[in-house]
């Protein structure tokens, strides 16, 4: 008989799990009180970059086995995802923070840009290739993929995950932000990002500037403007006062995108806390807290879980 698998969360961190385990011969059945796109994993920008996560040496495999698993996934336009070029700046005005997250690229991936391209006021450009993941595509995408390999989904908020144990084999919990209730978590807090959203530019590159902060996403459906880091904000919500100031940081650098139309505006919640929780309490592995970097770990903290199914 197959074991049986309970997943708790329908975000990237809970669908990725339920992707690599569906290639084995498990019984898997998703559990959550909410699926795409009304989650916190639709909020997301999302492009492949360690943000935050400079403290975890797991995080060097994690974000690189994403980024493998990520590019292999490009090749089926059905994913929505594809390579794009990020533009990282480092404006003269700033101390640059030490870029750990070099390390956690790829082997040669990252070019620096020459002098004579720079805009005027930045020291220096980073420039490398990294994965766009189109949530508004790959979430329904997966959740396709996964109903044809008979992953049951089953809408139900858990209030204790040991209440699936009797039924299951292995729980993994992947609920974000919820597990700060469910786990009694003080230390997992809300940091509520803010953006934009304008007609899109597809041919833009993501612009990266993580001391304004500004980055700029080219989705097919829009292009994001970001964005904010606030923490212990629980409210879901935009101020609109917030939103013009990000589409006027976007403005300063690039006046050309003034010519796009606004579109809207939204508010996710990322579930942050000084390290990722990755690990096994008995038969419950927790697969939660990945902050802002929800995307850019996921298929690398799902290998590890993975890995203590199978140990
Ligand atoms: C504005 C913004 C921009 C971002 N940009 C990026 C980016 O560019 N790159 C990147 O890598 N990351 C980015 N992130 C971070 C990323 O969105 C998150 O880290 C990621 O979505 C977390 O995914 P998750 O699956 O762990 O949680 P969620 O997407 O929140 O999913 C949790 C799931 O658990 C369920 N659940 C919770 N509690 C219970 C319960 N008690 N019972 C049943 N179900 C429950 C929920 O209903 C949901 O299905 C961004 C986040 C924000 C807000």
């Amino acid at each position: 008989m197959s074991k049986k698998i309970a997943i708790v969360g329908a975000g990237i961190s809970g669908l990725s799990c339920a992707y690599l385990l569906s290639r084995k011969n498990y019984s898997i059945t998703i559990f959550a009180k909410a699926f795409s796109p009304s989650i916190t994993s639709n909020r997301a920008a999302a492009f492949w970059f360690p943000y935050h996560i400079r403290n975890d040496r797991r995080g060097v495999e994690w974000c690189r086995t994403s980024y493998r698993i990520y590019r292999q996934l490009m090749h089926n336009a059905a994913t929505g995802i594809s390579m794009k070029r990020l533009i990282k700046v480092v404006r003269e005005d700033v101390k640059e923070e030490e870029p750990v997250w070099i390390e956690f690229m790829p082997e040669g991936s990252v070019q620096m840009m020459p002098k004579e391209n720079l805009q005027p006021g930045v020291a220096k450009a980073y420039d490398v290739q990294v994965p766009l993941i189109e949530t508004q595509i790959f979430l329904p995408y997966l959740k396709e993929y996964l109903l044809s390999k008979n992953v049951t989904f089953e809408k139900a908020e858990i209030e204790n995950l040991n209440s699936l144990s009797p039924s299951h084999d292995i729980v993994v919990n992947c609920t974000g932000l919820g597990a700060k209730n469910l786990c009694n978590d003080e230390a997992l807090i809300p940091v509520r990002g803010q953006v934009a959203l304008i007609e899109t530019l597809t041919d833009f590159p993501i612009y990266l500037d993580n001391e304004k902060p500004l980055y700029i996403v080219p989705r097919k459906d829009a292009m994001i403007v970001g964005g904010t880091y606030e923490e212990n904000i629980f409210e879901e919500t935009t101020e609109p006062e917030t939103v013009e100031r990000l589409l006027n940081n976007a403005y300063e650098v690039f006046p050309q995108l003034r010519q796009q139309r606004i579109i809207g505006s939204w508010a996710g919640l990322r579930p942050y806390r000084s390290v990722v929780r990755v690990e096994k309490e008995n038969n419950i592995i927790h697969n939660y807290v990945h902050g802002g970097s929800g995307f850019t770990l996921a298929f690398g903290c799902a290998e590890s879980v993975v890995e203590m199914i199978e140990r």
